[in-house]
């Protein structure tokens, strides 16, 4: 099966996952699930946590305020938002934003291991606390686990399905926004993202 297909079945699983946690939710509101978006042979994925309110209506990942710091990230290290691969780990908007449940987390995350080994990308940068910890974990890295702020910017050697892969945990950029401190420190992570994809 092509990538393109086999991102578009992902798809329509998860419209049609009825007994996730957070189905109600979604059509209550009116609102959409967030599959990801970009290039399917992208060499860099972004994991997030899990869609804001504006993701959720749009459809699409990270293109609310926390998406607008994601930009400029990109940016800085003159890479193109449509050549990476952008996700979340939940699919489905937590109600006011708030943190994803365990539960919420088991239920999402077959279909983003599905989309690593689609587009397998060679280096995850994963955004955030709950995508570093599962990224981590899923790797058989699980000694790493520490607070985010102890293991952003270190960069991880992992073996993949489909071969050796590079993992660097970040903080999230919703993270940065009030923080110019933490703005700083996600701003020297990324160059170290662009050394990686240089070498
Ligand atoms: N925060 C996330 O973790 N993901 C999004 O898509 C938007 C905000």
């Amino acid at each position: 099966m092509d990538k393109s297909k086999a991102l578009k079945k992902i798809k329509e699983e998860i419209i049609g996952l009825k007994d996730s946690p957070l189905y109600e939710e979604r059509i209550k509101n009116n609102v959409f699930p967030v599959i990801g978006e970009g290039n399917h042979y992208a060499e860099i994925m972004f994991i997030g946590e899990a869609p804001g309110k504006n993701e959720a209506l749009k459809g699409r990942p990270f293109c609310g305020s926390a998406g607008e710091k994601l930009n400029e990230l990109l940016a800085s290290i003159n890479i193109d938002r449509k050549n990476v691969y952008i996700t979340n780990i939940v699919k489905d908007r937590p109600p006011a934003n708030r943190d994803p449940l365990p539960d919420e987390i088991r239920s999402y995350a077959p279909f983003l291991d599905r989309q690593i080994n689609i587009i397998c990308p060679s280096l995850i940068a994963c955004l955030g606390r709950f995508s570093s910890h599962y990224i981590l974990k899923k790797f058989g890295l699980e000694n790493e686990i520490k607070p985010i702020s102890v293991i952003r910017g270190k960069i991880f050697d992992a073996n993949s399905d489909y071969g050796k892969i590079k993992i660097i945990c970040l903080f999230h950029p919703a993270s940065i926004i009030y923080d110019s401190r933490k703005k700083e420190i996600l701003a020297s992570d990324f160059q170290k993202i662009k050394k990686l994809i240089k070498k």
